[in-house]
């Protein structure tokens, strides 16, 4: 009998899952994607749309060339989610599958913040870095300001990378001596996840570029009038040029289901990605996994990518009755660009106990060639 997998959200973790199903699965089986935008941009290139080194073009796709694999996709907003039943509404429509798995991400809210989105400026979307690319081009002197919105992002190195690329560029178009870069981060410092270590070397990247590092400022609100960001402490600065990383949540639709656990995401067993309802799995940022530390897993497209191929594999596994079962083991990697050309890279086990085993590696080319390698590798094997 033929069987659905149906996947909501064609992010990463969406596109992967979907991809290693295919391929595993015979074809009178569907799998099914659904999301709201047709088409998918790497979030890790937005930095470099940011820097001018890509065009928006570069790095997107429309979600339809996954049909050419025999991939069904549906546009359209995932409204409501019964995970006893396994049934999805999207867009009024209601689909039920045997299978079914949540890769909705995390919502943006820069609104969270008072005056943010009309007094700055974001990497985070596509559509923002293009905006911060025209205006960073445009800029010749003043008080560049970058913070994170939140201790709690996407991806722990990308407000610390944005800093370094903007400094860079900065460099490069002879202005340097004009411009000076401040980094207010929530967090106490960067990529706590991984250690004192991995922190202690990313604030060395950060500062030797003459940054000026401001850790546990947790920005309270914005006024564009004035160009001034108040911080909870009561200090106020002045800037010229706004940057943010805005801070996420668990969309509305997962919020509104019993998937929602206490910690605000989608709770799952930390090795299959499967939640309190059999059948039904979630995997990348829209999960927490709690860490031996107590932090959770970082939300990172490198974790959402190894969970769906986990996932995907053990629903093949389900239907094929073949195959051996996978686990997602906590390793994950990260590049850390750092301008001029040069990337540093941490690799580890996020799961080992009692804290992650990470370890970063200095700048150098060959890093930023392996984070370029990637990208396209990324787009020609997933897209
Ligand atoms: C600037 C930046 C740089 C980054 N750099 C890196 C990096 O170098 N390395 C790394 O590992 N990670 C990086 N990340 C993080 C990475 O992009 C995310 O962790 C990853 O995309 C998560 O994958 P996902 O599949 O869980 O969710 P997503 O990729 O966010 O996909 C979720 C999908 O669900 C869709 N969706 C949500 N709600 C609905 C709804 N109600 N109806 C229909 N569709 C819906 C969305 O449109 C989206 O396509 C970066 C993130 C940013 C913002």
């Amino acid at each position: 009998m033929s069987q659905r997998v149906l996947i909501l959200g064609g992010g990463i973790g969406g596109m992967v899952a979907a991809n290693v199903l295919r391929r595993r699965l015979p074809p009178k089986h569907r799998v099914v994607v659904v999301d709201r935008e047709p088409s998918f941009s790497l979030a890790a290139s937005h930095l470099w749309v940011m820097s001018g080194a890509r065009s928006p073009e570069q790095v997107s796709c429309p979600l339809d060339r996954l049909q050419r694999k025999g991939i069904e996709v549906i546009y359209g907003e995932v409204e409501h989610i019964d995970p006893a039943q396994r049934e999805a509404v999207v867009a009024g429509r209601r689909i039920t599958a045997e299978h079914l798995i949540i890769a909705l991400g995390g919502q943006f809210i820069p609104e969270a913040v008072e005056g943010l989105t009309d007094g700055g400026l974001t990497f985070a979307t596509l559509d923002g870095a293009t905006r911060l690319r025209a205006a960073l081009s445009g800029f010749k002197e003043g008080h560049i300001v970058i913070l994170t919105a939140a201790p709690l992002y996407k991806c722990p190195a990308a407000p610390y990378e944005a800093a370094m690329l903007i400094e860079a560029q900065v460099r490069r178009r002879g202005i340097g001596g004009q411009v000076r870069i401040d980094l207010y981060t929530a967090e106490p410092g960067p990529m706590g996840v991984a250690g004192p270590d991995v922190s202690a070397a990313v604030r060395a990247m950060v500062e030797s570029k003459g940054i000026g590092y401001h850790p546990e400022r947790q920005v309270a609100k914005v006024n564009p009038k004035t160009q001034v960001a108040e911080f909870n402490d009561g200090e106020k600065v002045q800037y010229d040029l706004l940057v943010y990383m805005p801070s996420i949540q668990a969309p509305p639709v997962v919020r509104e289901s019993p998937l929602i656990g206490e910690s605000g995401w989608v709770e799952v067993d930390r090795h299959t990605l499967e939640t309190q309802f059999p059948g039904v799995y979630a995997l990348g940022d829209v999960t927490s996994i709690s860490l031996s530390t107590g932090k959770p897993l970082p939300k990172a497209g490198v974790f959402a990518h190894a969970q769906a191929e986990v996932v995907a594999r053990n629903i093949a596994r389900a239907v094929t009755g073949t195959g051996r079962e996978a686990r997602f083991d906590g390793h994950g990697a990260c590049f850390v660009e750092v301008g001029e050309g040069k990337a540093g890279y941490g690799a580890g086990n996020f799961y080992a106990d009692p804290r992650p085993a990470i370890r970063m590696h200095r700048p150098s080319r060959w890093w930023h060639a392996g984070k370029v390698l990637f990208e396209k590798y990324w787009f020609w094997r997933w897209s």
